[in-house]
């Protein structure tokens, strides 16, 4: 029974969802405009990861926060509701019509002075922080970006989270399909790597915890 994580039925996850997960208004109605985007919407993580990150935030004490994969916002809104008035996110992300509803509901919310926006590829952000001398100088990063690029942000992050910081990595279950061998997709080859990077990393003491799709947690050492 409790030897393995427990199979999420609809029922059981609906359950789940109802009871434990209180999703703040700003969150509802971030989460309410992103649907209406369409399909695209998928790219948003679910209301019950968004309190787990916002738990993480207040768990660690984390203050300077970076975060790869903005796309509307959801998730750097609900880290920025847990973090202290001082606290910063600096998010990185290239589309500015999906960052501009981002904004929009950071203001709304009160809470976008906590937030920086840099639009350009993230690896050369990352690198230009790296080359600014922002190593060691964040306690947490949230990647959630393209797929491909994962190993390369981990690198970055294990050089600009300091040490004892937390590193996550969203959607490493990836729907399933890193257990699939059959898949051979760029994207799923690329998860399936950082998945096994990580899980022999003598840098890091990691997670995988298997909420939304797949949410990795990586303090390092
Ligand atoms: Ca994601």
């Amino acid at each position: 029974m409790s030897a393995r994580t427990i199979q999420m039925t609809d029922a059981l996850y609906a359950y789940y969802r109802d009871t434990t997960v209180r999703e703040p208004a700003a969150l509802a109605r971030l989460r309410a405009e992103t649907a209406a985007l369409g399909g695209v919407s998928r790219m948003q993580i679910s209301p019950e990861q968004g309190q787990f990150m916002g738990l993480l935030v207040a768990m660690t004490g984390a203050k300077r926060l970076l975060e790869v994969g903005t796309f509307t916002g959801y998730s750097a809104l609900a880290c920025a509701l847990a973090l202290p008035e001082d606290g910063t996110i600096l998010c990185c992300d290239v589309s500015e019509e999906w960052t501009s509803v981002a904004r929009r509901h950071w203001a709304e919310a009160g809470v976008a002075h906590k937030l920086t926006l840099k639009l350009a590829p993230a690896l050369e952000t990352l690198d230009g922080l790296l080359a600014d001398g922002r190593a060691d100088g964040f306690d947490m990063a949230f990647i959630d970006a393209d797929k491909a690029n994962y190993g390369g942000y981990y690198e970055r992050a294990l050089k600009l989270v300091r040490p004892g910081g937390l590193i996550c990595f969203d959607n490493t279950l990836w729907g399933g399909a890193v257990a699939d061998p059959a898949d051979t997709t760029a994207d799923t080859t690329a998860l399936r790597a950082l998945n096994a990077t990580i899980a022999d990393d003598p840098r890091v003491m990691s997670c995988l915890v298997p909420i939304g799709d797949g949410l990795t947690l990586a303090i390092r050492r």
